[in-house]
Order: C-alpha cells, then structure tokens, then sequence
C-alpha cells in the first residue's frame, strides 16, 4: 500500500530542485499533485509529464504566491480540479544576496514576499479546507540559515526565521483540527539555486558538512514524505534539520 493513495499534495515551487523530487516522490507514494511555479512553463510541463507517468493525477500553475490574489484565485481552482486538498508544501523560494549596508528595499520585500507571505498566502488559500476536513498537513521549507543567520542573507535568513515562527504558530493554532505543520530546514542542496555559487564558497561550504557532501533534491524530499505520511502524524511544530550535520 503507497503511504499518500487517495491524497492530494500542492506543492509551490513544484517544477524544478527540491520542489520537483518531493512532487515525484509524493507521487510515487500515490497522491495526485498540483505544483505551483513562478515562470519557467518548459520546466513545469516536464515535471508535469513526469508525474503523470506515474499513474496520478498531476496539474502545473502559474502563480506567483507573492501575490494574495493570485494565490487565493489558485487555491480556489485547484480545489475546484482536485474537489480536495490534503497537503501542502511551501517550498517556492529565492535569494537576492548582498550586505546589507547595500541591500536594496526592492530585494528585501521580493524575498520576503516570495518565501515568507507566500507561506501566509496558501496556507490561507487552505486553511477552511483544512478545517472542515478536520485533516491537513503542512510543510514548510525553511532552511538551516533560519536557524543559523548567514552573513550576505539577511533578508533571506530573517524570511526562512519567520517561516519557523509562521510553522510553530500554526501548529498550536490547528492541532486540535487534526493538522500538522512542519518545517524542513535543508542545508547545501544541490539545486539551480546553489549553482551558481563560486568555487570557493563551495569547498568552504563542504568542509563543514559533516557527511562530507551536497544534500540532493530527494533527501529533502524523502523528510516531506514522511511529515506527509502516516508515521508522522503526531509531529507537529517541528524544525527537521536535513543538512548532513551542518548546522548541529
Ligand atoms: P530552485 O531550484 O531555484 O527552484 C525554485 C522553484 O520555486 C521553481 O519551481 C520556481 O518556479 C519556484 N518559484 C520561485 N519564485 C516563485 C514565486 N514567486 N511563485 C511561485 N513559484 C516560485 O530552488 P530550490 O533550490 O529547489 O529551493 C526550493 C526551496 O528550498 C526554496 O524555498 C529554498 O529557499 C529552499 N532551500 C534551498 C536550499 C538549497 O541549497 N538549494 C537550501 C535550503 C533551503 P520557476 O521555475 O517558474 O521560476
């Protein structure tokens, strides 16, 4: 028996990096999915044809979850699509990195818009279903600089921080309802994000990684499944570091 049949997961920033492997993954465990993605239709559809070869029912949107409309109009025809939703994973996210002595306001509010409101914005779009379903389980992709803070990411340090504050209040605000809400705290991911960072950052980054080397998209997305999963549903409010000992 497939852990997530008979399941629909949403999953934001669903079309490429960790996003993609937890939608395959989630897949491969039986739920149908929806993935939200910013731009890129090329790599939604592939990632769509990918799903829908494992035998689920899978879905792309354009919708950019900084933006409340929007993601409120995509909730609405996503349940309309899937009649129900029963997981959701806020994992779109971007960086604009650079000190903060020269950070401008405009990088400042598109990563707190994107990675932080865009959390607000979906878990609102689904909240009421939640509820009436008295079922639900959220997961939302922080990262060990919210727990760390990283010189050069201020902005997004202080969004992923937030995103655990947005998951522990959350969770006390719908435990009783019978759902969950998590945060995954991934270090180094090997991912289009983290490509273009220079040699030398990488070989740093590397040497304090205790398991000596890159997360790939699928050990992160091996933890969503089981915070979706049956075998964690009395886990809630919790910060899953999966970092290789990163940020121990
Ligand atoms: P990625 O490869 O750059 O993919 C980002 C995904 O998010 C894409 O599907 C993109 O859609 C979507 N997206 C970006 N902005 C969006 C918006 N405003 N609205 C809707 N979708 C949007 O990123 P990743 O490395 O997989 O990272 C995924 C998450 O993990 C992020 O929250 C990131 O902060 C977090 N994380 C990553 C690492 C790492 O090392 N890579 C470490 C810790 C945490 P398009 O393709 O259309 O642009």
């Amino acid at each position: 028996m497939k852990t997530l049949s008979g399941k629909t997961a949403v999953i934001t920033g669903g079309s490429r990096g960790i996003g993609r492997a937890i939608a395959l993954k989630m897949a491969s465990e039986g739920a149908n999915i929806a993935i939200l993605y910013a731009g890129n239709k090329e790599a939604a559809q592939k990632t769509v044809s990918e799903l829908l070869n494992l035998n689920v029912k899978a879905q792309a949107y354009q919708c950019d979850v900084a933006d409340a409309d929007a993601t409120s109009a995509i909730c609405k025809e996503i349940l309309n699509d899937f009649s129900s939703v029963q997981i959701l994973v806020n994992n779109a996210g971007i960086t604009r990195d650079g000190f903060l002595r020269r950070m401008k306001e405009e990088d400042l509010d598109a990563v707190l818009n994107t990675n932080l409101k865009g959390a607000f914005h979906m878990i609102e779009g689904f909240y009421g279903t939640f509820l009436r379903a008295r079922e639900g389980r959220i997961i939302n992709i922080s990262s060990v600089v919210g727990l760390s803070g990283n010189g050069g990411q201020t902005n997004y340090s202080a969004a992923k921080a937030g995103l655990i504050g947005l998951t522990k209040s959350i969770a006390k605000e719908l435990g009783s309802r019978n759902i969950t809400c998590n945060a995954i705290a991934p270090g180094f991911v090997e991912t289009d994000m983290t490509a273009s960072l220079p040699e030398k950052v990488r070989e740093e980054t590397l040497s304090s990684i205790p398991l000596k080397r890159m997360a790939q998209p699928e050990d992160i997305a091996d933890a969503a499944v089981f915070l979706a999963g049956p075998h964690a549903s009395y886990i809630t409010g919790v910060v899953l570091r999966v970092d290789g000992g990163m940020c121990m």
